[in-house]
């Protein structure tokens, strides 16, 4: 923490004091959850598919029938957080709200589930447009909290959106993956390294699987998703 950033703390917390990703109350210290927050968010574990990680009701460690059908280009998925109402407000605030903040709390939840070792962080990219009119890349934040908190590089330049595409809301799997399709490229090599992909909200994993494709096309080695929360599909 710089000695200026020190000196000007109390009225940083004055003007901003530190608030709940989940709800916006103010907390008593940075990066935190509210405690009702903290309670309703459902952390997952890890265990679950060998391909994606999604909890399964069978034995642990299996591969789940969608990986099996189709199995994903990624060979992981690290979620802190189940998909529901709190895990969605804080996308939002973060996605719209634009406090970088919340994706440093956001970090510090992930951080312990992650290896510290893992070569390079690249966030899910936005199309220019889409980045120029919000002027936020949310994944981008996550990334680089992460990153920071492991001493290593988010990079933002080697996997990009070479179209727009529209909002996947409300689209099943199949036209999520047709509209994803080849709408990403990298612009170097990579030299087999280990990546951590990093988005915000995993729904179906199309997005996931269509940047995963092209990463592993352009050199790496393993790719693994990060993302803040993602959707339990009950199968
Ligand atoms: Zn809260
Ligand atoms: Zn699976």
């Amino acid at each position: 923490m710089s000695p200026v950033y020190q000196l000007m703390r109390p009225i940083l917390d004055y003007v901003l004091p530190p608030r709940c990703p989940g709800c916006g109350n103010v907390v008593e210290a940075d990066h935190r959850f509210c405690v009702p927050c903290w309670q309703q968010l459902d952390f997952l574990t890890g265990s679950g598919c060998a391909r994606c990680s999604i909890p399964m009701s069978v034995q642990d460690g299996l591969t789940c029938g969608p990986c099996l059908g189709s199995p994903p280009s990624f060979d992981g998925v690290i979620a802190a957080v189940a998909y529901g109402d709190i895990a969605r407000r804080v996308a939002l605030r973060l996605k719209y709200g634009r406090r970088t903040g919340f994706a440093r709390t956001i970090a510090s939840v992930l951080a312990p589930r992650l290896q510290s070792d893992v070569a390079l962080y690249i966030p899910v990219p936005l199309h220019r447009w889409r980045l120029w009119s919000r002027g936020f890349n949310q994944s981008h934040a996550i990334g680089t909290a992460l990153a920071r908190l492991h001493g290593v590089s988010c990079r933002s330049d080697i996997l990009i959106r070479t179209r727009a595409t529209p909002p996947l809301r409300g689209m099943n799997a199949s036209e999520r993956q047709r509209t994803v399709k080849s709408a990403f490229a990298t612009t170097i090599k990579l030299q087999g390294q280990h990546i951590y992909l990093v988005d915000d909200v995993f729904t179906t994993g199309a997005t996931a699987d269509a940047c995963a494709r092209v990463l592993k096309r352009a050199g790496a080695g393993r790719v693994t998703v990060v993302c803040w929360t993602r959707v339990i599909r009950d199968d």
